[in-house]
């Protein structure tokens, strides 16, 4: 195992990545902002490096920065978390050039999944099923975009090849509507993206959000542990997750979870990733993959029973996975409510101090966040304070966990959505499951 490692994040996911390693005895250097130095991983680090100014682009997206920490504190690998440069390419190739090991997939894979048309054509060679389209990028040729629109049939997507963030997307529902939104999409991509190459496919109107979990080792295993249910979603964020999905069948999750872990074999995958879907009328379409650990780990972990992050780092020290397919046993449900600090009804972020934090508690209940008695929240970064996940033998149980818990914590001196998932837990279309990405807006009256 590593002696030494930095944690090149901040907040919640850096205090979980801490803890991981105080079980496998790794030092832990923590880099953070002139504005981070009171982060609750800062403080229990064994060693700290304060990286840069408060804006993200100076400090937690400054390469040079992050790597020199790694050296001068002699640590020998860097976890990116999630977010930040967690899946930029040339960061994990900057860190393997300056002698560090990166913790998550190698460089090539970071850059083959980044691209979503050479993700989607890897994923096709691998079999695993994808949304209609044309998996290429659009041509400038109208009559053929045209024609290519009237095959997949309307309503379609025009998508950016490197988008990002729930951005560079345009629904066409005419055929009247399209050339223009090709044309518009193109640009905007240009400009946010720095690439302008854009693809085609159907637009899907009624899915849910399932994603499968995977693991693959630097031997040639790979596993997956299950899917989850990420549906409830305001502006393409997440907002409350959940596995098992409700209504998927064993049968479904061997088939799709057995084509993501061999997919990970074909394209040469290392270390946690997630397989996302689409999923309408009994079908999965994947939609893209993400290279790095999620904010929703959780609730694999607590259904699996498996330490996703613990893995993380045995994988990168070269170790093979320490489960078989086999041994993966689905127990329970679990559910997670991220915790933001926002206006419940307004969404506008509200940093400041935490005059009062009471951490909910009882059977099935885990609390990860980084708040603490007079924690002062920043402004500069995004508004997720912590995730509250409840555990139980059934659904209806680990809502009703959920719901005390909820009842339970307190933070007072900022707003908070607590509120909102007090609501969302007590909804009785979400307490049957299996709503899709639109009902949490329909709910809100926004959609
Ligand atoms: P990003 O990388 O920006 O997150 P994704 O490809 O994951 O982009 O898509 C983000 C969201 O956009 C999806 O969760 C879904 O809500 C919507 N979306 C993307 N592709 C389609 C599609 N073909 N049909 C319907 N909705 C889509």
């Amino acid at each position: 195992m590593f002696d030494k490692i930095v944690i090149a994040n901040r907040g919640e996911i850096a205090l979980r990545i801490l803890r991981a390693c105080r079980e496998l005895g790794v030092k832990v250097v923590a880099v953070h902002s002139e504005a981070d130095r009171d982060l609750k991983h800062v403080r229990l680090a064994d060693e700290s490096v304060c990286i840069g100014p408060a804006a993200s682009a100076d400090s937690y997206l400054n390469i040079p920065a992050i790597i020199s920490a790694a050296e001068v504190t002699d640590a020998e690998a860097i976890h990116p978390g999630y977010g930040f440069l967690s899946e930029n390419a040339d960061f994990a190739e900057k860190v393997k050039q300056s002698g560090f090991v990166f913790i998550g997939p190698n460089a090539e894979t970071i850059r083959l999944m980044g691209d979503k048309i050479s993700a989607k054509n890897a994923m096709i060679a691998a079999g695993i099923p994808c949304v209609p389209g044309n998996n290429d990028p659009l041509s400038d040729d109208n009559k053929k975009n045209l024609k290519l629109a009237q095959k997949i049939g309307y309503p379609v997507i025009i998508k950016a090849a490197g988008g990002g963030g729930g951005r560079g997307m345009r629904t066409v529902h005419t055929e009247a509507a399209l050339l223009n939104a090709i044309a518009m999409t193109k640009a905007e991509a240009g400009s946010a993206f720095g690439n302008p190459t854009v693809y085609m496919e159907k637009f899907l109107e009624d899915p849910r959000h399932i994603e499968f979990q995977v693991m693959a080792d630097a031997h040639g295993n790979a596993i997956h542990l299950g899917e989850r249910d990420c549906s409830m979603q305001r502006r393409h964020q997440k907002v409350v997750e959940e596995a098992p999905a409700p209504g998927i069948t064993e049968e479904q999750r061997r088939f799709i979870g057995e084509r993501c872990a061999k997919a990970c074999i074909d394209i040469g995958y290392l270390g946690a990733g997630t397989f996302e879907f689409l999923y309408e009328k009994g079908e999965f379409y994947f939609i893209e993959m993400n290279t790095r650990v999620q904010v929703e780990h959780p609730v694999t972990e607590m259904v699996t029973g498996f330490d996703i992050v613990k893995e993380q780092l045995r994988i990168a020290c070269g170790e093979p996975l320490s489960l078989t397919q086999d041994q993966v046993k689905i127990q329970g449900h679990a559910i997670e409510c991220r915790l933001n600090a926002e206006d419940p009804r307004t969404f506008m972020p509200c940093p400041g101090i935490i005059d009062q934090f009471h951490m909910p508690g009882g059977p099935g209940i885990r609390c990860e966040t980084h708040i603490y008695n007079g924690y002062k929240v920043p402004p500069y970064y995004d508004s997720m304070i912590g995730k509250l996940i409840a555990h139980g033998e059934t659904r209806k149980s680990a809502i009703a966990r959920m719901n005390t818990a909820l009842s339970e914590i307190i933070i007072d001196g900022i707003k908070t959505n607590i509120p909102l998932q007090q609501d969302i837990m007590n909804d009785s279309a979400f307490a049957t499951g299996g709503q899709n990405i639109h009902y949490l807006e329909k709910k809100l009256g926004i959609y």
